[in-house]
């Protein structure tokens, strides 16, 4: 998970001055100095982190008193509040034209994730906003860039528009909304060329692409794992084609932070969106604030609660409440409910969005061993139906065949049938208990 290292240390930092009745100079002078060596080791702009610094002093020095908040958890919000602004303050939106189509020029460096990102963008357009894009491949230097399109139209069933490598890219460019018209996209995802470095023909081009097609929206892919060369890229980027945002990708892996922190700062230019992953459904919307909760370790609940409504459906989550009460929960029921958190996304990055889970005596430690989950599976998923109905009907030699036929052993297929029964039993004792409390459902 990004931020590890600076959140860890932000949020040791700000534990000591919470529960604090009075905050005094010097406790703000002290936590401030902290903050700013923190914000520095994970590779955030020397002069980003002066400026920051500097506001938060001068607004926690000076705190008006509220009474609902002891003068600590003021700070805290302060530092919050500053985090956010830097990171650009309210959730930006992507831009919709009035004449459709909407044209979305993507650039970027190389190796930057524009291509893997043009076809997430497309995917979170149909999906979320029941958008018709057309894709276009603008790369003609490359003929393997072309191909990579191609391929990502495939896996998402969505037209890739291309005239090959001999074409130029803004006769290209100009050919592609024309076709959009004519078969009703209303969005047009431009994939232009990259290069290692920013150079003077790669921005003539991209210069060129975009007096023609007057795009709507510029989208600049930078990759957040290099860190303060991703922030100069962005700036080099901006000062030529005056972009409308950012798209920060491969913040899954574990960078420090640094560009997500200055990009905004530096270029002026929003974070519109962040890539989590290499799969197509891996592009989130970037909200600064619900960033800035995560980095202090108060979670974010928000971002739970709509992967939630994203993947699990509320029908199947009923009749499995239902099933809980009753205790008639089987493992197929077990089977279905593991495949819809695994939607989720990782099991790690879950726990990082519940509030203070990081804090949790016996959680902070906790590793998620995906394969221990896979091999659950491959038992239940070797067990027949009507062993997943009524696990007691399995005698030694049929948990034998399970454990073989599922690449396990019989004390892991053991193990797993008696926490199932007392994972059943608890269900049971929690059922009755709400039943004690009157008048008082079965809250999930
Ligand atoms: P382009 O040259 O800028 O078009 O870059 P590509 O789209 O080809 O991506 C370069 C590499 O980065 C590919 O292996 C992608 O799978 C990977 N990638 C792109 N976005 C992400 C992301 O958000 N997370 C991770 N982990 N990998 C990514």
């Amino acid at each position: 998970m990004a931020f590890e290292g600076l959140a860890d240390r932000l949020q040791n930092t700000i534990k000591k001055i919470t529960g604090k009745g009075k905050v005094s100079e010097q406790d703000v002078k002290e936590m401030t100095r902290e903050i700013r060596l923190a914000l520095l080791e994970a590779d955030v702009n020397f002069k980003v982190v002066k400026d920051l610094i500097k506001r938060i002093k001068e607004r926690a020095v000076g705190q008006e008193v509220m009474e609902s908040l002891t003068p600590g958890q003021q700070v805290i919000k302060v530092v919050k509040e500053e985090l956010t602004e830097l990171m650009g303050g309210e959730q930006s939106k992507i831009a919709v034209s009035d004449k459709p189509p909407t044209v979305i020029m993507m650039v970027g460096l190389q190796g930057a994730g524009k291509t893997t990102t043009t076809g997430k963008l497309a995917n979170l357009l149909r999906k979320k906003y029941n958008r018709s894009p057309l894709l276009v491949a603008c790369d003609v230097y490359r003929p393997a860039a072309i191909k990579q399109l191609e391929t990502l139209g495939g896996q998402l069933s969505m037209p890739v528009f291309s005239m090959g490598t001999e074409a130029n890219p803004v006769d290209i460019a100009k050919k592609a909304i024309e076709k959009a018209k004519e078969d009703h996209h209303d969005y047009v995802l431009i994939d232009t060329a990259g290069r290692l470095h920013v150079d003077s023909d790669l921005m003539q081009e991209l210069t060129d692409i975009k007096e023609l097609v007057n795009p709507d929206e510029i989208f600049l892919v930078v990759d957040a794992m290099t860190g303060q060369d991703a922030v100069n890229v962005a700036e080099s980027f901006n000062e030529q084609l005056d972009v409308t945002g950012v798209v920060l990708t491969k913040l899954d892996g574990d960078t420090r932070g640094g560009a997500a922190l200055s990009i905004k700062a530096v270029t002026g230019k929003s974070i519109k969106f962040a890539g989590m992953g290499e799969k197509l459904d891996q592009l989130e919307a970037f909200h600064p604030e619900r960033m800035a909760s995560r980095i202090l370790g108060m979670g974010d609940v928000l971002t739970l609660i709509e992967k939630a409504q994203a993947n699990v459906d509320e029908k199947q989550a009923k009749e499995l409440q239902e099933k809980m009460r009753t205790a008639t929960f089987t493992f197929d029921d077990f089977l279905d409910q593991m495949s819809q958190v695994k939607k989720m996304g990782p099991l790690d990055d879950l726990l990082a969005m519940i509030p203070g889970a990081n804090k949790m005596k016996g959680l902070k430690n906790v590793q998620f061993d995906e394969k221990q989950l896979a091999h659950v599976e491959a038992i239940i998923q070797s067990m027949t139906k009507k062993e997943r109905q009524d696990p007691s009907i399995m005698n030694a030699s049929r948990k034998k065949r399970i454990a073989k036929g599922s690449g396990t052993n019989v004390s892991q297929v053991n193990r797993l049938l008696k926490q199932f029964e007392e994972m059943k039993k608890m269900m049971k004792q929690m059922t009755n208990m709400q039943k004690g409390k009157k008048g008082k459902g079965f809250k999930m």
